[in-house]
């Protein structure tokens, strides 16, 4: 990737314990890329493919479908603008006792291990992917157009990692691609002794149990000759020598927020 002034960055924060995941835009990339929200063939596609929302930005403050990323008023950099979502919960537990065990919360067989269909909780549980899919499919919307929109800036900082997601509510329907930049390579491997993996961790642990409703483990993240890699549980990204990289059996939108926001955590540390 050649050296460029920043035109996006990835977004991780977290208010009172809840995660956000959003895009920092230069106003110039933005001004181009708003005229292209309308007929726009892949719009149309995931419109159709997910039910979504209309896809809002050409007038509203707020942009994608349904107007998910919310733009955030008074930002620090005054040539960018943020915008934000949050991460949704996506297993909702109810009131209701589970069907299988009866509320118990044990398997009703001799082995009467714990029950498969609550995972022990002896409450039954809804799952709504939608939200998280209205997310997504937002960020591969922006995210192309952003990849595409060929400008320059007067950003001082430089574009450090490009990603373009995938949405889909087939299998692996979380994918993601991208590119590490020259610049941001050159950090990794210089400074891979001294980077604290540890916000990255726990943002993977509270993005997990924030979708899933469940405690999960945290990702192991290995930085090694300015090469990236990320696995959790059993999906994760690896990153090619000529520092392209690549998602691995990132089956839902939930897996794929994880591995940006593990993404928009190193590149914030190398900025
Ligand atoms: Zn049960």
């Amino acid at each position: 990737m050649l050296i460029v002034p920043c035109v996006y960055e990835i977004i991780y924060s977290t208010k009172h314990g809840i995660p956000y995941i959003g895009l920092k835009i230069h106003e110039k990339a933005l001004q181009k890329i708003k005229p292209c929200f309308r007929d726009n063939l892949l719009v149309d596609i995931l419109t159709k493919e997910l039910g979504l929302p209309a896809f809002l930005g050409k007038w509203s403050k707020d942009i994608g479908f349904g107007g998910i990323l919310n733009r955030i008023e008074g930002g620090l950099d005054k040539d960018f603008i943020t915008f934000v979502a949050q991460i949704p919960k996506v297993v909702k537990r109810s009131d209701d006792d589970c069907e299988l065990c009866m509320g118990s919360g044990r398997e009703q067989s001799f082995i009467g291990g714990e029950c498969l269909s609550c995972v022990g909780s002896g409450k039954r549980f809804g799952i709504d992917w939608q939200e998280a899919y209205t997310i997504s499919a937002s960020f591969t919307v922006i995210l192309k157009l952003l990849n595409r929109c060929q400008i320059t800036t007067n950003a001082t900082n430089q574009q450090l990692i490009t990603v373009q997601t995938y949405t889909s509510n087939g299998n692996y329907g979380g994918a993601l691609s991208g590119e590490v930049s020259f610049v941001m390579y050159n950090w990794l491997k210089s400074h891979e002794q001294e980077i604290d993996l540890s916000e990255a961790c726990e943002a993977s642990k509270l993005i997990f149990s924030t979708i899933f409703g469940l405690g999960g483990n945290s990702a192991h993240i290995l930085i090694k000759k300015g090469i990236i890699t990320v696995m959790h549980n059993d999906y994760g990204l690896y990153t090619e020598v000529d520092c392209e990289f690549h998602s691995h059996d990132t089956r839902t939108s939930g897996h794929q927020f994880i591995l940006l926001a593990i993404l928009a955590i190193l590149q914030k540390m190398a900025k």
